[in-house]
Protein backbone atom coordinates (compact mmCIF):
# COMPACT_ATOMS: atom_id res chain seq x y z
CA UNK A 1 0.00 0.00 0.00
CA UNK A 2 1.45 3.45 -1.14
CA UNK A 3 1.61 6.10 1.85
CA UNK A 4 -0.16 9.21 0.18
CA UNK A 5 0.60 12.93 1.57
CA UNK A 6 -2.33 14.92 0.92
CA UNK A 7 -0.56 19.03 0.98
CA UNK A 8 -3.11 19.79 3.43
CA UNK A 9 -3.84 16.63 5.75
CA UNK A 10 -0.52 14.93 5.70
CA UNK A 11 0.30 11.78 5.50
CA UNK A 12 -2.41 8.98 5.06
CA UNK A 13 -2.99 5.56 3.50
CA UNK A 14 -3.87 4.95 -0.25
CA UNK A 15 -7.05 3.40 0.20
CA UNK A 16 -8.34 7.42 1.56
CA UNK A 17 -7.56 8.51 -1.89
CA UNK A 18 -8.90 8.04 -5.46
CA UNK A 19 -6.75 8.79 -8.68
CA UNK A 20 -7.59 10.81 -11.19
CA UNK A 21 -5.60 9.43 -14.07
CA UNK A 22 -3.25 11.33 -15.95
CA UNK A 23 -2.59 15.28 -14.94
CA UNK A 24 -1.91 18.20 -17.07
CA UNK A 25 -4.48 16.86 -19.65
CA UNK A 26 -5.79 20.06 -21.31
CA UNK A 27 -9.29 20.37 -22.79
CA UNK A 28 -9.51 21.71 -26.47
CA UNK A 29 -10.93 25.18 -26.75
CA UNK A 30 -12.60 24.71 -30.00
CA UNK A 31 -13.87 21.52 -29.83
CA UNK A 32 -16.99 21.95 -32.49
CA UNK A 33 -13.71 21.67 -35.22
CA UNK A 34 -11.99 18.65 -34.16
CA UNK A 35 -12.45 15.12 -35.81
CA UNK A 36 -14.19 12.17 -34.08
CA UNK A 37 -10.61 10.57 -33.97
CA UNK A 38 -9.24 13.67 -32.51
CA UNK A 39 -12.12 14.11 -29.82
CA UNK A 40 -11.75 10.31 -28.76
CA UNK A 41 -8.27 11.22 -28.82
CA UNK A 42 -8.64 13.58 -26.12
CA UNK A 43 -11.04 11.77 -23.83
CA UNK A 44 -9.89 8.40 -23.66
CA UNK A 45 -6.20 8.46 -24.41
CA UNK A 46 -4.01 8.31 -22.09
CA UNK A 47 0.12 8.07 -21.56
CA UNK A 48 1.25 4.88 -19.79
CA UNK A 49 4.97 5.29 -19.41
CA UNK A 50 7.40 3.41 -17.94
CA UNK A 51 9.21 6.04 -15.27
CA UNK A 52 8.19 9.01 -14.35
CA UNK A 53 4.45 10.02 -14.02
CA UNK A 54 2.16 12.97 -13.28
CA UNK A 55 -1.42 12.24 -11.49
CA UNK A 56 -4.47 13.83 -10.21
CA UNK A 57 -5.14 12.34 -6.51
CA UNK A 58 -8.24 13.11 -4.46
CA UNK A 59 -8.81 12.59 -0.90
CA UNK A 60 -11.52 11.00 -1.08
CA UNK A 61 -12.08 9.90 2.68
CA UNK A 62 -10.54 13.07 4.20
CA UNK A 63 -10.29 16.84 2.75
CA UNK A 64 -11.93 16.25 -0.27
CA UNK A 65 -9.58 18.49 -2.24
CA UNK A 66 -7.47 17.32 -5.64
CA UNK A 67 -3.48 17.48 -6.17
CA UNK A 68 -0.86 16.57 -8.28
CA UNK A 69 1.49 13.92 -7.57
CA UNK A 70 5.15 12.71 -9.70
CA UNK A 71 5.34 9.18 -9.19
CA UNK A 72 7.57 6.43 -10.32
CA UNK A 73 5.13 3.71 -12.42
CA UNK A 74 8.27 1.63 -11.82
CA UNK A 75 9.22 1.96 -8.36
CA UNK A 76 5.47 3.31 -6.98
CA UNK A 77 8.09 6.15 -5.44
CA UNK A 78 5.66 9.45 -4.80
CA UNK A 79 8.79 12.44 -5.75
CA UNK A 80 6.46 15.53 -5.30
CA UNK A 81 3.20 16.88 -5.02
CA UNK A 82 1.75 20.39 -6.62
CA UNK A 83 -1.32 21.98 -6.26
CA UNK A 84 -3.57 23.59 -8.07
CA UNK A 85 -1.84 26.81 -7.30
CA UNK A 86 -3.60 26.98 -4.36
CA UNK A 87 -2.61 28.19 -0.98
CA UNK A 88 -1.11 25.18 0.23
CA UNK A 89 -2.68 25.82 3.70
CA UNK A 90 -5.93 27.64 3.18
CA UNK A 91 -8.83 26.89 5.04
CA UNK A 92 -11.40 27.86 2.98
CA UNK A 93 -13.77 24.86 2.50
CA UNK A 94 -15.36 26.46 -0.24
CA UNK A 95 -12.97 27.04 -2.87
CA UNK A 96 -11.76 23.44 -2.37
CA UNK A 97 -15.64 22.06 -3.73
CA UNK A 98 -15.66 24.28 -6.72
CA UNK A 99 -11.75 23.00 -7.47
CA UNK A 100 -12.90 19.58 -7.11
CA UNK A 101 -15.76 20.27 -9.38
CA UNK A 102 -13.69 21.82 -11.53
CA UNK A 103 -11.15 18.37 -11.72
CA UNK A 104 -13.77 15.97 -12.34
CA UNK A 105 -14.80 17.52 -15.56
CA UNK A 106 -11.18 17.45 -16.62
CA UNK A 107 -10.52 14.32 -15.25
CA UNK A 108 -13.72 12.75 -17.29
ZN1 LIG B 1 -6.48 15.83 2.45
Amino acid sequence: MLLIECPWCGPRAETEFSCGGEADIVRPLDSDKLTDKEWGDYLFMRKNPRGVHHEQWLHTQGCRRWFKARRDTVSYEIQGYETFERPLLSTDNTDAGAQGKAQEGKAS
